[in-house]
């Protein structure tokens, strides 16, 4: 009977293996060489990239005054202005195609390394309330910070601060609606973690206004962290 199952477990893997892969945008076959599975090298390179760092940051500016910002760097991979990068951010989201974000993770695992030489002690994704978690079955950043963490090896928290309150989807809010949605939903905990003189990077799949990467920032600056960077998938 092992013998069977063993035997089965390997016909699988070489079915996996032998499936052609196909692209997320132009469904057109991936070249088993090419680095990325779910994306094929023509659509790749197609990719509008994202902003600077600066560029990024000073997007900020419209829902906070520059003394409120906690963020020093933001990275980021893409941009969202062509849209049908929306659908593979969607499948990361909700449809549970979680190792995209693993793979997308280590792409901007090497650029934050090409980019600074931080140390981080901490990545941190972006927390999601147990509730959403139970709904959706996992934590979309956490396999984005995993992708990352292979290339910075360094440590993943998720405890490192707690979600509070169940907040509405922040999808169709206005971004002021959306500041008041995130605003006091974060506590440190610095009691369980020695956060002083600490650097972390906070990880989140896309960055809209900013206002949670912000928050969680200044929550983190204010039980001493030293500096906080972020890095996203994509800009909206
Ligand atoms: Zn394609």
């Amino acid at each position: 009977m092992e013998i069977t199952l063993v035997a089965k477990k390997i016909f699988h893997s070489i079915c996996d293996l032998a499936a052609p892969k196909y692209c997320f945008l132009c469904n057109k076959p991936i070249d088993n060489h090419f680095h990325l599975s779910y994306i094929c090298p023509d659509c790749f390179y197609n990719l509008p990239s994202a902003s600077d760092s600066n560029v990024i940051i000073s997007r900020l500016l419209q829902s906070f005054s520059a003394d409120d910002i906690g963020v020093s760097d933001i990275f980021s991979l893409f941009s969202l202005k062509d849209t049908d990068f929306l659908k593979i951010v969607h499948s990361l989201k909700y449809e549970g195609l979680y190792s995209i974000g693993f793979e997308f993770g280590l792409l901007l695992g090497q650029k934050i390394k090409e980019k600074n030489s931080t140390n981080y002690d901490y990545i941190l994704p972006v927390p999601i309330h147990s509730a959403k978690k139970r709904e959706r079955g996992y934590n979309q950043s956490l396999h984005i910070a995993r992708g990352i963490n292979s290339i910075l090896k360094t440590e993943i928290n998720e405890k490192l601060v707690i979600r509070g309150k169940y907040t509405q989807s922040q999808t169709l809010l206005t971004a002021s609606q959306r500041k008041e949605n995130v605003k006091d939903i974060y506590r440190a905990n610095p009691t369980k973690f020695n956060l002083d003189n600490k650097t972390v990077l906070i990880v989140d799949d896309v960055f809209t206004t900013g206002s949670t990467i912000n928050y969680l920032s200044l929550t983190l600056l204010n039980n001493g962290v030293k500096k906080v960077d972020a890095a996203t998938i994509a800009l909206a």
